[in-house]
């Protein structure tokens, strides 16, 4: 049965995306059945994975609407290991027309259902709000996997999203809980970083994981080149960092 995670925070530009493509290829590095699923209209993931979103025929809006299944709508990248059910703009408008529809943050779980003995690992990027697409992220998940800086706000930012999943727990998904906080972007010559990552472990102990990605410009410069960092410079610092992060979360599946 396949592990599904979100990887969410509800803030923008945190590292959510890289986050998730790079797990995404440090787990088929290791050896794991991946699926991506890309929740946000960005089309970020998409695009990071090789799978250009603007040729897509069949995404992850045609799934939420049930106009397509899973296993019609998601690609192979061979360059990153692993499957991609894509996004564009198209999946903004999925919102909407979601409203009056029954069991609407059910859609992807119920999508998922059918696939669970496909994969090991379902990781679902999703965008920068507690919207209906998170909701239906959440509801399908087993957990969250929260990606942060260690800035000043980052404590406060937490509550929101925190709350958000203690109340999916408590009514429409009771396997939900947090996995762990991942501390992105990491520069260790601040020190203000540092105090903050020393907060966040008295606060969530072992709900902070051990793996610290650092900030590092491969990781950015990836995306262009349609590719995860792992796979474009598996030698730079970031890319080994989230392979070790794979290997981290491998580890704790037999004690959740
Ligand atoms: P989100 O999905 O939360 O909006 P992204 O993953 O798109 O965030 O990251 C925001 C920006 O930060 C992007 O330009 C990305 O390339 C860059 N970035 C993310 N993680 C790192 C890192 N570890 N080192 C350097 N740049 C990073
Ligand atoms: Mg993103």
């Amino acid at each position: 049965m396949a592990k599904i995670f979100c990887v969410a925070n509800q803030k923008g530009g945190v590292g959510k995306t890289t986050s998730a493509v790079n797990l995404a290829a440090g787990l088929a590095k290791v050896g794991q059945r991946v699926l991506l699923v890309d929740l946000d209209p960005q089309g970020n993931a998409t695009m990071g994975s090789g799978v250009d979103k603007r040729q897509l025929e069949l995404s992850v809006y045609d799934v939420l609407l049930e106009s397509a299944s899973i296993q019609e709508a998601a690609i192979f990248s061979e360059k990153c290991g692993y499957h991609v059910l894509g996004a564009n703009r198209e999946l903004a408008g999925a919102e909407v027309e979601l409203v009056d529809l029954e069991r609407r943050d059910q859609r992807l779980k119920l999508a998922l259902d059918v696939v669970n003995q496909e994969f090991d690992f379902v990781l679902i990027d999703c965008p920068p709000s507690l919207s209906m697409l998170t909701l239906n992220g959440l509801c399908a998940a087993h957990g969250v996997i929260v990606p942060m800086q260690c800035e000043y706000f980052a404590l406060e930012g937490l509550t929101d999203l925190v709350n958000t999943i203690k109340q999916v727990h408590a009514n429409l998904n009771p396997d939900l809980k947090i996995i762990g906080l991942l501390r992105v972007m990491f520069d260790p010559r601040i020190t203000l970083q540092q105090q903050v990552s020393e907060q966040l472990k008295s606060h969530f102990g072992d709900k902070v994981f051990n793996t610290v990605i650092p900030r590092n410009v491969r990781l950015a410069e990836a995306p262009s080149y349609g590719l995860p960092g792992v796979i474009f410079d598996p030698s730079a610092k970031g890319s080994q960092a989230f392979v070790e992060f794979a290997r981290e979360l491998v580890l704790r599946i037999p004690s959740m």
